[in-house]
C-alpha cells in the first residue's frame, strides 16, 4: 500500500483546503413571471423554460 512519507503540515493541509469553500447558489429572474430561479433550470413558480411552459402548473 502506498503510504505518505511525511506528515502533511497544518500549513500545507490548510493551503490545500483554501479552495474548498462553497459559493452561494446563483439566481436569475424568470423572464416569464419575474420569480427568482436557478439559471438553466425550469422556473418552479410558472414551469417555463426558454420562453414556453414545459411543466404544467396548478394555475395554468
Ligand atoms: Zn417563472
Amino acid at each position: 500500500m502506498a503510504v505518505p512519507k511525511k506528515k502533511t503540515s497544518k500549513s500545507r493541509r490548510d493551503m490545500r483546503r483554501s479552495h474548498h469553500a462553497l459559493k452561494p447558489a446563483s439566481y436569475v429572474e424568470c423572464p416569464n413571471c419575474g420569480e427568482m430561479k436557478r439559471p438553466h433550470h425550469i422556473c418552479a413558480a410558472c414551469g417555463h423554460y426558454d420562453g414556453r411552459e414545459v411543466v404544467a402548473t396548478e394555475t395554468a
